[in-house]
Parts: C-alpha cells; sequence; structure tokens
C-alpha cells in the first residue's frame, strides 16, 4: 500500500519534471488553489509595500489611492503577506466566508 503524501519525505519523491513554454507564467491561473484570501483593512495600511515585496507570486499590486491589494486571479492564499505586514492590517479570510 502507498505511503500517504503527508508521510513521505522529500528524498523519497520520484524525479518528475513540467514542462511549460518560456513566459507563460500569466495563463496558470494559481488563485483557483486558494482557500483564504488576504484582505487588507486600508484604514491601518501604511503604504509601506511590505506585502508586495515579500509575496512569491507578484500577486500584489499597488491602486491610484497608494493602497495594497492582491490580485486574486494569481494569490494562493499563502499568508506571507499577512506574516509581514508590519502594521499587521492584513487578516486571511476564508474563501466561503468571502
Ligand atoms: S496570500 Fe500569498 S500569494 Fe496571496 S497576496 Fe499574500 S503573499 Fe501573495
Ligand atoms: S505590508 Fe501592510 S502596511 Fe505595508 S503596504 Fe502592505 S498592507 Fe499596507
Amino acid at each position: 500500500m502507498a505511503k500517504p503524501i503527508d508521510k513521505i519525505k522529500w528524498q523519497e519523491l520520484e524525479d518528475g519534471a513540467i514542462v511549460t513554454e518560456i513566459g507563460s507564467a500569466r495563463e496558470y491561473h494559481t488563485g483557483s488553489w486558494r482557500s483564504a484570501r488576504p484582505v487588507v483593512n486600508k484604514d491601518g495600511c501604511i503604504k509601506c509595500g511590505a506585502c508586495w515585496l515579500f509575496c512569491p507570486d507578484m500577486a500584489i499590486s499597488q491602486s491610484a489611492s497608494g493602497h495594497f491589494e492582491a490580485d486574486l486571479t494569481y494569490c494562493k492564499g499563502c499568508g506571507i503577506c499577512v506574516r509581514e505586514c508590519p502594521a499587521g492590517c492584513i487578516s486571511m479570510v476564508d474563501e466561503e466566508e468571502a
């Protein structure tokens, strides 16, 4: 019987490869993986840009007002922006409640 996926060590993973066209990242809508989304409380935002800097998917952009918000097409809900926000003004909201 195969081991459950959460019991497999990375050293035991089989070799594999994902082949895609160069420059095709925009076509992969990683937001479909998300179970929770980051929501910014604009009143608490100091417009520092740390969320933009740390987002591993470059899924945060600055609006005309200077506030930052996630592009939900690509935000996969990792929560890194919540952890890095120095003002504590981003919270993760369950997709079913959003
Ligand atoms: S939850 Fe993750 S992917 Fe989404 S905006 Fe924040 S850092 Fe980026
Ligand atoms: S990290 Fe927080 S305070 Fe800084 S721009 Fe992003 S939401 Fe605003």
